[in-house]
């Protein structure tokens, strides 16, 4: 599903961001990646959506060679990945329900699609019965179950979640990773990028390690 082989990126001040840096992570598979801040997690992000192309190397995500993307095949790109950040990045003025589906309803999804996807997405991440409160009326892991389902809503191939639990309790930080990975049992891939290692710890699996722009380690951690 992600495939890295042999990238280096190095921005234009001179910073070397990745250092040859050769990964997969397979359709199904379940991934941490770690790393302290520097380390070079959100500069792997930008080269799998697309922000920007490696230095040197190749990047595969879901049979497209990433580096090589025209311009205007860069949505098909991002059809296949969902996106979940740190600060949730729910629409204020949209209620639960409009937030999941908004980014179908800006593409070619109809509304008989939407009227079963989006109650059935939201029921998965356990708040059905919120679909009509705003933002303000949610916990903080409540914001974040309906960024994951609005990560979900247009069914895509693997999930980033960068830093998910970032603004999160121990105990709801738990919680939101149990779904990521309920997700995956589902056949999703999940990759996510996180400098909270007792968490990695706490779960364990496979953990890619980032220091200082090089792949430290990728072990499975029982
Ligand atoms: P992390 O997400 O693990 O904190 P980053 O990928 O953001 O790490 O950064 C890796 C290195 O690249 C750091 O030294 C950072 O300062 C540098 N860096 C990140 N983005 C840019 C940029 N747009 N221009 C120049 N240097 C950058």
């Amino acid at each position: 599903m992600v495939e890295l082989r042999n990238v280096s990126v190095r921005y234009s001040n001179g910073v070397d961001a990745l250092k040859n840096v050769s990964l997969t992570i397979n359709q199904g598979e379940f991934a941490f990646v770690v790393g302290e801040s520097g380390a070079g997690k959100s500069t792997l992000i930008k080269l799998l959506i697309r922000e920007i192309a490696p230095s040197s190397g190749k990047v595969f995500v879901g049979g497209m060679d990433v580096g090589r993307l025209k311009r205007d095949k860069i949505w098909k790109l991002r059809q296949k990945i969902g996106y979940v950040f740190q600060d949730f990045k729910l629409i204020d003025s949209l209620n639960v329900f409009d937030n999941v589906a908004f980014v179908p309803r800006c593409t070619d999804k109809s509304n008989k699609y939407m009227r079963n996807r989006v109650p059935y997405v939201l029921q998965l991440v356990g708040l059905k019965d919120k679909i009509k409160c705003m933002p303000r009326e949610l916990s903080g892991g409540e914001q974040q179950r309906v960024a994951l389902a609005r990560a979900l809503v247009c069914d895509p191939a693997l999930i980033i979640a960068d830093e998910p639990t970032g603004n999160l309790d121990p105990k709801t930080s738990m919680e939101i990773i149990e779904l990521l990975q309920a997700v995956n049992e589902c056949g999703t891939t999940v990759m996510m990028v996180t400098h909270e290692h007792e968490f990695v710890r706490a779960f364990g699996g496979r953990t890619i390690s980032l220091s200082d722009g090089e792949k430290l380690f990728d072990e499975i951690i029982k």
